[in-house]
């Protein structure tokens, strides 16, 4: 099978595949980019992504690394104007349009040589500068903010500590339920996967996902083959407090790892066993764990009522070293800002420039200060070099002009941000080449609360049953000498 966009995208967009656009921070937006293939419904260009940010032809975002930046583009809305009358039209009859304001991309049949067509059509999609989005691969990090919520979703800080602590790790298998709307799914299925093909002997990672509300599980399950998930996550419809966590055949997952967002774990608790809780001598019990290994699990409940419930089963049914965790996440959010003209000369030299005329001297004269002294630090023969002069020169140049080391503290509109003095690493920028104290000040700006809680995290392990026989076989195996 061909590998899922989420876990190796490839270097480049392709058709027919998933991408997601980031119009801003937090707005993503998932698209399957489609080849231009003539008119469409509404567009000349063929399918368009609408934006507040301008209008993006999906054929402008095919091929192009991920990451990169497009430019909105200036679409022919000829048959656009036709199709809004259809629609118009649709309406009043009290039919569901097609063409939505967001995204038109309902292909029309071509009259005609429908890619020389297309070609010739996009060429009239002329570069506008309004506005412009990125092209993102799929992530589980970014499906988890774009994607369909069907019901309260895991978000990253959640699941990222939660999947570390379960040890789901390639090659685990891992239970989960319910799925609700597959953002936790998304990210265990990267942990565990283990590379195609799988080395030989080695575990190819599993996810047993259960969700009851059969709606939402026949949505997931065709989601799961949409992103080429489905390999690793086995999805089943079922209610796990009556039916339990094995498969359709009756055969054990054998799973390590197990995270259970459901609004009563208790009930679900008792499947997770090793030995039939009513009848331990049972010896028609299966248990969905692996025998020769230790459980570790996660519950996820939003209530103090709910975790008290649940580690009481726990407690009961021989779970150990039990746990409760709450993430607190704090964004941060870092950029850098010019303010006026004055930010340029923050770096211990005079700060106040009344004009731009003035501004752009004491650019310049800092700048061959710069030179200068980059120069006298390699060494007075070596003066000659200053065209090969770096960035960190010039900055560990500014550092010693400007005489202060360390952090400094500075201030922003919420009073708590830090700003450091020297801030020589990696910045987003221009890429001109630019140092980057010219762009401006480097500012940390933290969410001043904690927003939401999200839930109370519990963990436990189960450890593995440890018979006469593995007794035996290590004695075997490892002889007392002496
Ligand atoms: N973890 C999911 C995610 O990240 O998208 C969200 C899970 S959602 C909060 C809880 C899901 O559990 C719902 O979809 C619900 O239908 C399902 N559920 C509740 N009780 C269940 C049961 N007894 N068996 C299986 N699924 C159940």
């Amino acid at each position: 099978p061909t590998v899922s966009p989420f876990l190796d995208p490839g270097p480049v967009t392709k058709v027919n595949s998933l991408a997601i656009l980031q119009l801003s921070r937090d707005n993503l937006v998932p698209v399957y980019l489609e080849a231009p293939k003539g008119k469409h419904d509404g567009y000349a260009e063929g399918a368009v992504v609408n934006t507040r940010y301008g209008s993006f032809p999906h054929s402008t975002m095919i091929n192009v690394p991920w990451g990169s930046q497009i430019r909105a583009s200036k679409v022919d809305t000829g048959s656009r104007g036709r199709n809004k009358r259809k629609r118009d039209a649709a309406d009043d009859a009290g039919k569901e349009a097609k063409d939505t304001p967001e995204e038109s991309n309902t292909p029309l049949p071509s009259n005609g040589d429908a890619g020389a067509d297309a070609e010739v059509q996009v060429k009239k999609a002329v570069a506008d500068s309004s506005g412009f989005i990125h092209v993102l691969p799929p992530t589980p990090e970014v499906w988890t903010s774009s994607l369909p919520h069907r019901t309260q979703v895991v978000y990253t800080p959640d699941y990222s500590y939660v999947l570390h602590r379960i040890r789901a790790r390639p090659g685990s298998t891992l239970i989960e339920a319910g799925a609700g709307s597959g953002s936790f799914s998304h990210a265990s299925a990267r942990a565990v996967y283990n590379g195609y093909p799988a080395r030989e002997g080695d575990k190819k990672g599993k996810v047993y996902s259960f969700e009851f509300h059969e709606q939402r599980y026949h949505k997931m399950k065709q989601e799961l083959i949409d992103h080429r998930l489905d390999d690793i996550v086995h999805l089943t419809h079922r209610d796990v407090y009556n039916g339990g966590f094995l498969t359709d055949d009756g055969k054990s997952p054998e799973a390590e790892s197990v995270f259970l967002d459901l609004p009563a774990p208790w009930e679900a608790l008792p499947h997770l066993s090793r030995r039939n809780p009513k009848d331990p001598n049972d010896k028609t019990w299966v248990s969905p764990l692996n025998p020769k290994k230790s459980a570790y699990l996660c519950t996820f409940s939003p209530c103090i009522e709910q975790v008290t419930k649940t580690v009481s089963a726990m407690r009961r049914l021989g779970w150990m070293d039990i746990d409760m965790v709450e993430i607190a996440n704090r964004k941060y959010h870092t950029s850098r800002e010019r303010v006026g003209l004055n930010l340029c000369f923050d770096r211990g030299v005079n700060n106040s420039a009344r004009d731009v005329d003035e501004a752009l001297a004491r650019l310049t004269e800092i700048e061959s200060r710069f030179r200068e002294h980059a120069a006298k630090s390699r060494g007075e023969g070596e003066s000659d070099d200053d065209e090969e002069m770096d960035d960190d020169d010039a900055i560990a140049a500014t550092k010693t002009k400007g005489g202060k080391k360390g952090n400094k503290k500075g201030s922003t509109e919420n009073g708590n941000s830090t700003i450091p003095d020297n801030e020589e690493g990696n910045v987003s920028g221009s890429g001109s080449g630019t140092a980057p104290w010219m762009e401006g000040r480097l500012i940390t700006r933290g969410e001043p609360e904690i927003k939401t809680h999200t839930s109370y995290l519990v963990f436990a392990i189960l450890p593995r049953e440890w018979t006469e026989q593995d007794e035996a076989a290590a004695a075997a195996r490892y002889p007392v000498v002496g």
